[in-house]
């Protein structure tokens, strides 16, 4: 097996997608890293919840009185009163009949489809979906196809050609994890209704950080719940901790609940980390000055890395707290050459990391060909002068390494 293995791993490493895990110390964004101090700019901890006090004085709390393991799955005896309690307010901050927790992001995704969905069901996905909501269709043994990004039109015909088809559930994520743009519900939820097809939208990035109460994309587009079937969002990025959960009708969770086998077969999610998610919602609820610092950080980002255009580096059209900033064909090597701007955006990603400042170079198969990207993750922890450090960083980097004729 051992040498399969290898052969692989060089395979990987020749193709130059031979990936590091860095380990850290410290509470981000301020990590400690071999030995250095980085700024982060690539958590989703949006909110900075992760390393509130409050949070992990509640976590503490939560372990005392609960536990800190659930000790068996949900349906034997994992189901406790902090769970029951959080689901509650989960729901309520969705706007939903109820909420449904799984332990991640991931896992609540295979639930879901692998409910909703069977053998001759199609799941009809954005393009730019995570992953998890592919994996999640394969499991469910559906037939996979996918509509052209945020394009309702382009799903009301694939809807159309679907006709007959046993089932068809709509999948999009709320903003996309990747280009940080969010999905145009209007539109789609209208041509769902039309054709009958049911809606699913991953909300991991937009919970807690869009709508007047955090409550998601759903809320920022004045969208009444029960036009989206269902809606995933996770604890783990703007709530602070982690887990994930799943808000619907009455009906859908009540069918996750004796269906679903990723909710099933698996541990409850940690008692003292659902306690310390009551204290991240109540923050989300009484602390709106975050979202607003952060979206002043947005602002500010966007504006200042637009004068940077002369090294063909270009902002993407996102308002969110993911910024992806695409390396431009001008970065390639020689003209033609594939994967050039994929080599730039490592190089502009390892000169920021030597002046202390840590994003991540996202390049294909993530994304496609030619968009190879830097991305940066804001958060409400960050300040205005961290957010010069980065831009000072940034513009120094893209000069010294324009400077070496491009051949980076
Ligand atoms: N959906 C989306 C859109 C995500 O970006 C992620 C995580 N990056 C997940 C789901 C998975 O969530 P979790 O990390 O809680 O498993």
């Amino acid at each position: 097996m051992d040498s399969v293995l290898t052969a692989r791993l060089a395979r990987q490493r020749q193709n130059q997608r031979y990936r590091q895990r860095a380990t850290t110390s410290g509470i981000g964004p301020r990590f400690q890293r071999q030995g250095r101090e980085m700024l982060a700019f690539c958590s989703n901890d949006y909110l900075g919840l992760a390393g509130d006090p409050r949070l992990a004085e509640a976590l503490a709390k939560g372990a005392r009185r609960f536990g800190t393991g659930g000790g068996a799955s949900h349906l034997v005896c994992g189901h406790g009163e902090a769970h029951e309690r959080l689901e509650r307010r989960l729901a309520r901050l969705t706007g939903y009949p109820r909420a449904l927790l799984f332990s991640s992001g991931y896992q609540a995704n295979l639930g879901v489809i692998s409910t909703l969905l069977g053998r001759g069901d199609v799941a009809l996905h954005d393009r730019l979906n995570h992953a998890s909501l592919l994996d999640a269709t394969r499991l469910a043994g559906a037939r996979l196809e996918r509509f052209a990004h945020r394009s309702a039109d382009d799903c009301a015909e694939r809807l159309a050609s679907l006709a007959g088809q046993r089932r068809a559930l709509v999948v999009s994520d709320g903003v996309f994890s990747m280009d940080g743009d969010v999905a145009d519900l209007d539109p789609l939820v209208a041509q769902c209704e039309r054709q009958r097809a049911w809606l699913m939208i991953d909300d991991a990035h937009g919970l807690g950080v869009l709508g007047e109460e955090g409550g998601g994309t759903r809320q920022a587009q004045g969208i009444a719940p029960e036009r989206i079937a269902a809606t995933v969002g996770t604890l783990g990025k703007a709530l602070g901790t982690q887990g994930a959960f799943v808000a619907g009708s009455e009906a859908l969770i009540e069918a996750l609940i004796q269906f679903s086998r990723p909710y099933i077969y698996t541990t409850s999610l940690s008692p003292a980390l659902a306690w310390a998610t009551l204290t991240s919602l109540d923050i989300v609820r009484d602390e709106p000055e975050r979202r607003a610092h952060l979206s002043s950080l947005v602002r500010r980002f966007r504006h200042e890395v637009s004068s940077l255009s002369e090294f063909d580096l270009h902002l993407m059209p996102s308002e969110t707290p993911i910024q992806p900033l695409v390396v431009g064909p001008s970065w390639r090597r020689a003209p033609g050459e594939r994967g050039g701007n994929e080599a730039a955006a490592l190089a502009l990603t390892a000169a920021l990391q030597e002046a202390g400042l840590w994003c991540s170079a996202i390049r294909p198969p993530t994304v496609p060909e030619g968009t190879s990207r830097l991305r940066f993750t804001l958060s409400a922890v960050h300040t205005h002068d961290d957010l010069d450090r980065l831009l000072s960083g940034l513009f120094e980097a893209a000069r010294r390494l324009s400077r070496t004729g491009r051949s980076v």
